[in-house]
């Protein structure tokens, strides 16, 4: 498989992404990117784009973003509503409810200091955070996306 190969860091939780990715017949480009850019997707060529030059925190986080915006087959911008459910989604994704539970009981409720915890950008537990206020009933209903759903079913 194509992807993954030129990424440098080594992490059960890219190779589980990479996995889907794969799955799911979406190619990832690791290279260097402008530094105001950690990823991308292309719809066109079903490609996503990492940032090399990221920690192993963001690297993680901007593919469990990217994957998303790829399984929703996402074309181009989309709006700040949609990019912060797709954070919501990655998290998600990236923190199972027990995971979390035990990283709150270990360092307190800031985010910071979850984020430090399980090796995640802080941003992915704040949109943790953010969706576990909601009902997470409503919030899995109102997901149109099967194939979305389904890699949380055994979360
Ligand atoms: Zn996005």
């Amino acid at each position: 498989m194509s992807c993954g190969m030129n990424r440098n860091m080594t992490d059960k939780r890219l190779e589980w992404l990479e996995g889907i990715a794969h799955a799911a017949g979406i190619t990832i480009i690791y290279k260097p990117l402008r530094p105001d850019l950690k990823g991308y997707y292309t719809h066109s060529k079903c490609s996503i784009t990492v940032s090399s030059q990221l920690t192993t925190a963001h690297t993680v986080g901007t593919l469990a973003h990217e994957l998303i915006h790829a399984l929703h087959e996402h074309d181009g911008p989309q709006s700040d509503v949609v990019e912060a459910r797709v954070d919501k989604l990655a998290a998600r994704l990236l923190i199972s409810p027990k995971e979390y539970a035990q990283a709150e009981r270990l360092c307190g409720p800031h985010a910071g200091a979850i984020a430090r915890e399980l090796e995640l950008p802080r941003w992915v537990v704040q949109a943790w955070q953010d969706q576990a206020q909601a009902c997470t009933y409503d919030f899995a209903r109102t997901s149109p996306e099967p194939r979305v759903l389904e890699f949380f079913a055994d979360r």
